[in-house]
């Protein structure tokens, strides 16, 4: 019998040329739920072959009905996509949910939220985009009209992390979809699911067999490797770890293939003495905590201007002990698991170096004790550090989990020095009530993100990426367009 449902069987399923794929009893790995530590289900591993039917699948696709339908027909695909999802809102929180530990509230008014609006948004952006065309006149009198065509790329790899699974797949879907691409996408092993629901709720919207396509697994020696390494795909798309991403890049160098990488980051925040105390507060308890710190944006490192030092390490202390860490479900729960055992293992080594360094841990630096339903899962105590030294590692790595260590400064110009002393370059935040300061130092920033008094807010039509280790490329508004079509300039003699 034919599987015709994401998670038929308790399995999340492959999806290749408009089917959901069948799976072989050797192929499938465990789905955990990271809040409790027990098995929420199991995941067909896609295997080369069935990589390959995907790839296949895309690039005939390609060649098929999708390469007629207008910029308008597209983008009206992704309206209806966004309705679907809409309608099936509960659904995709809860499979994000089950997939990460989450809290409810962060999935729904975040995750989903915002792949909701990566469809419309998308759609807004491909639907408007005009093409260029000018008049030339050569020295010799002749003279030409020259246009660009935007053809799609043509086969793109999307290939994505776990920390925000359905709203980072959507960000490079929608303007793939929108610009006439076809996709194989491989999420991440720890979140199969929504990518799998998403396959249901684009073909209920009307998309054609093989546009989209999912194949599940692992990195190295699993989907991923078999995924990015197809001579068939046109381009790669890519959010991750900077190790991953450099792989990744090596690994389509030989064919010369597009790449876009949104990689790991190790972001500052700069408080200044004139900051309103309690709004940067706010804000900084967001940037360090929020999603348990693995966002890529989140704020690891947290400089403050010497007067206010004391208030700020306080402030933060104090709003790290209010945080909820419990079940997801619950609607007042704020502050959910790390995604794995592994990954906790990762986050407690620096807890490790820091001691080691001579931090004082101010408030956390350990694992919590959790009611016995959730004591198999993968828990960690929010932390904050000071008595860091810049060189030291909790203070240069990317740990991306819910600390921040805290360092004095006392001019402007030393802030900057301070902030830009990575080698990552994804997002920083100065908080001051000089909003000419502000933009200044903003605009020093060594990043490819700079907030002034707040964070995270996006304008989905703005440019996101990183400078250094943080990345390659932006995605967002025009900077989707120009990754996911490939121009051909046009010149007629006229
Ligand atoms: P990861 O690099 O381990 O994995 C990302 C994806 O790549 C997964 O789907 C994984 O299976 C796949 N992969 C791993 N090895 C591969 C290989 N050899 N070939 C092909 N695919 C391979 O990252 P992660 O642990 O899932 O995610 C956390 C990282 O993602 C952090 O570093 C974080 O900063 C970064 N991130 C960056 C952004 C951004 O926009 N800049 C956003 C979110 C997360």
């Amino acid at each position: 019998m034919s599987v015709t449902t994401a998670f038929a069987d308790g399995i999340v399923h492959n999806f290749v040329g408009g089917e959901f794929a069948e799976p072989d009893s050797r192929s499938l790995f465990d789905n955990i739920n990271p809040a409790t530590g027990d098995l929420a289900g199991r995941v067909h591993e896609a295997g080369a072959a069935l990589v390959d039917r995907a790839v296949r699948s895309a690039r005939d696709a390609l060649a098929g009905p999708w390469s007629s339908w207008t910029v308008n027909d597209r983008t009206a695909l992704l309206r209806r996509a966004a309705d679907r999802i809409q309608e099936r809102f509960e659904e995709f929180v809860a499979a994000e949910v089950r997939d990460t530990g989450k809290p409810v509230t962060h999935a729904r008014d975040v995750d989903v939220a915002r792949a909701i609006a990566n469809f419309r948004a998308f759609a807004d952006v491909v639907g408007a985009a005009g093409q260029a065309s000018f008049l030339t006149e050569l020295p010799d009198g002749r003279r030409a009209l020259n246009y660009a065509i935007r053809k799609p790329l043509g086969v793109v790899a999307v290939v994505v992390p776990w920390n925000l699974p359905l709203l980072l797949l959507t960000w490079k879907v929608a303007p793939a979809l929108a610009c006439g691409n076809t996709v194989v996408v491989k999420p991440s092993e720890e979140t199969p699911s929504t990518a799998a629901l998403l396959a249901e709720v684009l073909r209920e919207a009307g998309l054609p067999a093989g546009v989209y396509n999912v194949v599940h697994g692992f990195g190295g020696g699993s989907a991923g490797e078999s995924l990015t390494t197809h001579p068939g795909i046109d381009g790669v798309t890519f959010t991750g770890s900077t190790a991953t991403g450099s792989h990744v890049m090596r690994t389509v160098a030989g064919r010369v293939r597009p790449v876009s990488f949104e990689l790991g980051g190790k972001n500052a925040a700069v408080v200044f003495a004139d900051a309103d105390l309690d709004a940067t507060l706010d804000g900084l308890r967001r940037s360090i905590f929020s999603n348990t710190g693995q966002v890529c944006l989140c704020t690891e490192r947290v400089y403050v201007q010497r007067p206010i030092f004391d208030d700020v390490v306080d402030g933060l202390a104090a709003r790290a002990r209010e945080l909820t860490l419990g079940d997801p479900l619950s609607e007042t729960t704020t502050t959910g698991p790390l995604i794995s055992r592994a990954h906790r293992d990762k986050v407690l080594t620096y807890f490790s170096l820091a001691r080691e360094a001579g931090a004082t841990t101010v408030v956390g630096g350990g694992v919590p004790s959790m009611a016995p339903a959730l004591d198999g899962g993968s828990w960690i105590e929010p932390t904050i550090w000071v008595g860091l030294g810049q060189q030291d590692r909790p203070m240069r790595d990317e740990v991306f989990g819910p600390v921040a260590g805290v360092i004095p400064f006392d001019s402007e110009e030393e802030a900057i020095a301070l902030a830009n002393d990575t080698e990552y370059g994804l997002a920083s935040s100065v908080w001051t009530s000089d909003l000419t300061r502000g933009h200044r130092v903003a605009q020093a920033m060594r990043v490819g993100m700079s907030w002034v008094n707040t964070w995270f807010l996006r304008d989905l039509r703005s440019p996101f990426g990183g400078m250094g280790l943080s990345g390659i490329g932006r995605e967002g508004g025009e900077a989707s367009l120009h990754f996911y079509t490939e121009p051909t300039n046009v010149c007629v003699q006229l």
